[in-house]
């Protein structure tokens, strides 16, 4: 089931996208059944339906935090000259004021002269949990999406924490849904930036997969329903600037496709 978020002139609404085509995009055909409330409580349409071209679609959630994966895969530890794999999942938080959706600008801050592009797997969590062992992972599991976890590489280094490099505000593209039938194995994970692919990389190259990652984030903080976590990203990140368009595409989600522009 994709689950989508959409706004109808200011009013945000939660929906499940029906009609799709045959590659799993939205089409002429497309329409969007109405939820009542969120999601994380069941699946409850409220009897309406929309035409997916009538709306537009924003972050699948606004989570109450988001948890990155640092160094989650081997090649871009290595190209980002930030040490090795750590030998336990390495996490940082982005502020849920980084979030933006899709087709939603990336502003691009004064303070960094590089900033780049990391095309993640993102999981949403869809219940209260926390100390979660690696077998019950899929049980907190809502679904997932694709995320860009945007990176202002110069500072990332020169700051050395993460905080600012990754927390300004629009550095956390998600979307376009929530896909809750995913299995996260062998999935080719890919950005491209005005068409030019950059990144393809294979989940099954995490150094901890999503079980792992859950067990180890619920082993430091209690997790909320919408919370996010990053799952890393594969090595060919590279530099974005106004003018660009990054598209973050993950087989059996779909595509995050987002401007980018100069921070006003
Ligand atoms: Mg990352």
């Amino acid at each position: 089931m994709r689950i989508c978020r959409f706004a109808v002139n200011d009013e945000l609404f939660y929906g499940v996208l029906e009609g799709l085509d045959a590659a799993g995009e939205p089409g002429d055909e497309t329409v969007i059944a109405v939820l009542d409330g969120h999601p994380f409580n069941g699946i409850n349409p409220d009897g309406r339906f929309v035409r997916y071209q009538d709306v537009r679609l924003v972050a699948p959630v606004i989570p109450t935090k988001i948890i990155g994966i640092g160094k989650n895969y081997a090649a871009h530890a290595a190209e980002t000259n930030l040490g090795s794999v750590p030998v336990e999942p390495l996490i940082f938080l982005k502020p849920n004021t980084s979030v933006v959706g899709p087709g939603e600008p990336i502003q691009m801050p004064w303070q960094s002269e590089r900033i780049e592009h990391e095309a993640e797997l993102a999981i949403v969590i869809g219940r209260v949990c926390k100390e979660v062992p690696k077998e019950r992972a899929a049980d907190v599991i809502f679904g997932y999406t694709c995320a860009n976890d945007v990176t202002a590489r110069d500072l990332q280094l020169s700051d050395g924490q993460w905080t600012r490099a990754k927390g300004f505000d629009t550095f956390c593209p998600l979307g376009p849904w929530i896909e809750t039938e995913f299995d996260w194995e062998d999935v080719a994970v890919q950005c491209s930036v005005n068409g030019t692919q950059f990144q393809d990389g294979n989940t099954n190259d995490m150094v901890f997969d999503i079980a792992s990652v859950v067990e180890a984030v619920s082993n430091a903080m209690t997790l909320l329903p919408g919370d996010v976590i990053l799952t890393g990203s594969p090595a060919g990140t590279s530099v974005i600037k106004a003018g660009d368009t990054v598209a973050v595409k993950i087989s059996g989600i779909g595509t995050l496709k987002n401007p980018v522009v100069d921070r006003e």
